[in-house]
């Protein structure tokens, strides 16, 4: 299903014209407009998702495929030395078009640090009561 008022759902349709670099029928992946590095590439479902959570569970297992493809091609043809492969779910998180894609990123030895992180600590027990909250969701 596509969503009218989402530009994504535009892209990913072939309504609004964008850089693809691969397409078939479940998915587009395209160029990002402002990229963390030259041939930041962004994966989207042409089925409308708000975010990773809402994708159907057999997409959400072939856009893995997608990434390894895109991945490996950006280090082949780019001579990157590797790739990070980024999903923002939610605003707190980044999340800035709410149509899930996911972002895969040519990573060169000499680049900035494009994903980084202050580390913290657990105190003591803490580790332990946050592996038992997400597992009771799972
Ligand atoms: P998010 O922050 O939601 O994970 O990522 C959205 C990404 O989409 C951003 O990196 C942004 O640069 C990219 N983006 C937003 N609008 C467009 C667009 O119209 N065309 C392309 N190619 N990229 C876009
Ligand atoms: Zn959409």
């Amino acid at each position: 299903m596509k969503d009218n008022n989402c530009i994504f759902c535009k892209i990913a349709g072939g309504d609004i014209l964008s850089s693809t670099l691969y397409e078939d029928e479940d998915f587009r992946v395209i160029l990002d407009i402002s990229p963390a590095s030259k041939g930041h590439a962004l994966i989207l479902p042409k089925e409308h998702a708000k975010d990773i959570t809402e994708l159907s569970n057999e997409k959400a297992k072939r856009i893995m495929e997608v990434v390894k493809k895109i991945g490996k091609a950006q280090i082949e043809a780019l001579g990157a030395t590797g790739f990070n492969t980024l999903i923002n779910t939610g605003e707190s998180s980044g999340q800035t078009v709410f149509h899930c894609h996911i972002h895969v990123i040519p990573r060169f030895d000499d680049d900035e640090k494009i994903l980084a992180w202050n580390t913290l600590s657990y105190d003591d027990g803490e580790l332990d009561s946050y592996a038992a909250s997400i597992i009771k969701a799972l």
